[in-house]
């Protein structure tokens, strides 16, 4: 969401950008924005990828739940050692138009391209490493009181997420059912 907001150049995704640049998380309320816009159209159930990250964006977002009278089934926490991040972003390579993400390990090396829209593949500014090792321990000073939270509420489910790709979604699937 933040990405699409960012590309179509829209009032929230050019404040936002400054700070993705940067290794900096975007402010909660450029995402609650975002996401309250997003809520109001959807009728079905939903998936958050990556948010909330912080405890006061999870209070924030409990707010935006409860105006929006809907509620969370389940937290799933993918834990993964520090290593196994910087490796994992470093080989991260993500389509320049539709924003699908590659592995770097997946692709011949005559594969620069998406599979999806044939659009060059890069590496994601914030991706690079002067910013990167700044944006995993930002994200690993936050985890800890956010996955107490959601322990307390009984919605916390902890997931390896070290190993292949499908062993991580069958693993996902598993607990979603
Ligand atoms: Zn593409």
């Amino acid at each position: 969401m933040l990405r699409e907001a960012v590309k179509n150049k829209a009032p929230l995704g050019k404040k936002a950008k400054e700070f993705m640049n940067s290794g900096k998380l975007v402010p909660d309320p450029v995402i609650l924005g975002l996401l309250g816009k997003r809520m109001e159209v959807t009728k079905e159930g939903f998936i958050m990828d990556g948010f909330p990250r912080t405890l006061e964006q999870a209070k924030r977002l409990d707010t935006l739940l409860e105006k929006e009278r809907k509620d969370l089934d389940v937290v799933i926490n993918l834990v993964v050692g520090e290593e196994t991040i910087l490796k994992r972003l470093k080989g991260r390579l993500v389509c320049s138009e539709c924003g699908k993400v590659y592995r770097r390990e997946d692709l011949s090396l005559s594969t620069r391209s998406c599979e999806s829209c044939g659009a060059a593949l890069c590496q994601r500014e914030d991706d690079v490493s002067d910013t990167l090792k700044q944006r995993v321990k930002i994200y690993l000073e936050h985890i800890h009181s956010l996955v107490d939270y959601y322990k307390k509420k009984g919605i916390l489910q902890d997931i390896s997420g070290e190993g292949h790709p499908q062993e991580i979604f069958n693993r996902i699937l598993e607990i979603l059912n």
